[in-house]
């Protein structure tokens, strides 16, 4: 059964991540199957996957493991599909750390490998003049955060 079920979980994927060479090996002693790899990653989404495929690339043997039928059934394939800038988050946190650079590399990676994307960038909008220090708020912790090609636009409708 538990065997069966590992077979199931690897076969599918072996298919994801068939161009990062992650393998593994299962072995029966004395009729409890056992796993002997390098590495195991809980979790087949986004993050997960991510993990194994660095760690095979780095010429590990990796094992993912899922406790969902198959990979990316989770929150990863049904979020609003926005790569974040990093303009919200405290400076002093590994947030906008992590969100500044991981948005420069995935660009990268959507280019290098044809992915679908569009940069149609964000208008972050003041409805009132009260609103009006909120955007520069917005501003400073944007600049403080690395984020770049903020601009401030200012428009008067007229009524
Ligand atoms: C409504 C919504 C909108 C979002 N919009 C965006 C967005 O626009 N842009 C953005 O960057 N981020 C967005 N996010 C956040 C982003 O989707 C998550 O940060 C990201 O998907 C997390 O990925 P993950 O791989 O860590 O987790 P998940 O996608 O949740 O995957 C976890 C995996 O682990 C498996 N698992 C869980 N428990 C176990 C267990 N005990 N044993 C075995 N397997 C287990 C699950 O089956 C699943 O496959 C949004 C989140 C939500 C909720």
């Amino acid at each position: 059964m538990l065997k069966s079920t590992l077979d199931r979980i690897v076969r599918s994927h072996r298919n994801v991540t068939s161009s990062c060479s992650i393998s593994i090996s299962i072995s029966s002693i004395s009729g409890v199957p056992k796993e002997k790899v390098d590495c195991v990653v809980i979790g087949a989404d986004v993050v997960g996957l991510a993990v194994a495929r660095e760690l095979a690339l780095k010429g590990r043997e990796v094992l993912v493991l899922d406790s969902a039928p198959t990979f990316s059934t989770s929150t990863s394939s049904r979020n609003s599909e926005v790569i974040h800038a990093g303009i919200y988050y405290p400076t002093h946190s590994l947030k906008p750390k992590f969100c500044v650079r991981g948005r420069y590399l995935l660009y990268k990676y959507c280019s290098h490998h044809n992915i679908t994307h569009k940069q149609i960038g964000k208008l972050i909008v003041a409805t009132g003049s009260s609103e009006i220090p909120d955007l520069h708020n917005l501003m400073h912790c944007g600049i403080q955060n690395g984020v770049d090609g903020l601009v401030m636009i200012w428009r008067v409708q007229k009524p």
